[in-house]
């Protein structure tokens, strides 16, 4: 009795989300033409690793450039040795996030990335031992998403976008998508 009531109650949630689905998809047909997307390059100098830049500013610019007033950010990162992601920006903090990296990926510890006598892929002129630095990436990620609501983007008190460099010193894409309308 108990397994049949509970598999009606699929088939009831099932056909809803179905119906609920088609509704999406006609809203979303009849107003494609009027979402609007905008994309922004920002080129930036990193100075050291770990390395926190607050990129908010910049963002919020670019929010303002594309005259998208709801939707969202996607900003993301065109590199596998440096992260994009929301925190707070505060020096004692950095300090703690660089330590908890190193803990987890020292930059002294073997890597096979980094031990060029097996290495055979993806090997450029100048590479550089950045095991560490991929590693860490892995834990922070490649790219954030940030609500926009009249114009601006929609963050916490202390939530702002960081550029955190994992390698060394280098220049960094970003790329920033805003979609909306
Ligand atoms: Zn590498």
């Amino acid at each position: 009795m108990k397994k049949a009531s509970s598999s009606k109650n699929n088939i009831i949630k099932n056909s809803s989300s179905i119906r609920g689905a088609s509704i999406l998809s006609r809203v979303l047909n009849k107003g494609i033409n009027s979402v609007k997307f905008f994309f922004d390059k920002l080129v930036y100098l990193t100075k050291k690793a770990p390395y926190f830049q607050d990129i908010t500013d910049d963002i919020k610019n670019a929010v303002k450039k594309s005259g998208i007033l709801n939707g969202i950010a996607f900003i993301f990162s065109l590199h596998t040795t440096c992260s994009i992601k929301i925190n707070e920006y505060e020096p004692l903090l950095l300090e703690d996030i660089g330590r908890f990296l190193k803990k987890l990926a020292p930059v002294d510890d073997y890597y096979k990335h980094n031990d060029f006598s097996i290495r055979t892929v993806n090997m450029c002129e100048d590479e550089c031992k950045n095991g560490h630095a991929h590693c860490q990436q892995t834990l922070m990620g490649t790219s954030e998403l940030v609500p926009i609501k009249d114009g601006n983007l929609v963050l916490g008190t202390w939530q702002r976008v960081l550029l955190i460099e994992l390698d060394r010193a280098r220049e960094r894409k970003i790329l920033v998508e805003v979609m909306g309308v």
